[in-house]
């Protein structure tokens, strides 16, 4: 029998597209912490003062 093995993925908040690596930002002032792939990440990231960075989330998990 086959081990099924889960992968653990989230979904991008901007594009919904599910990633390997997603940053984990705020964009909003006093709004919620999003995950965002590479890509948005570059395009909420610019010109915007309210951005904060939370940390990089990864689906496979390094020991
Ligand atoms: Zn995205």
């Amino acid at each position: 029998m086959a081990k099924i093995k889960r992968v653990r993925t989230k979904p991008c908040s901007r594009c919904n597209e599910t990633n390997d690596v997603l940053y984990r930002v705020r964009i909003e002032e006093d709004g919620d912490w999003i995950f965002v792939c590479p890509t948005c990440l570059g395009k909420v990231k610019p010109d915007n003062p309210h951005y904060q960075y939370g940390g990089t989330w990864k689906s496979k998990k390094r020991h």
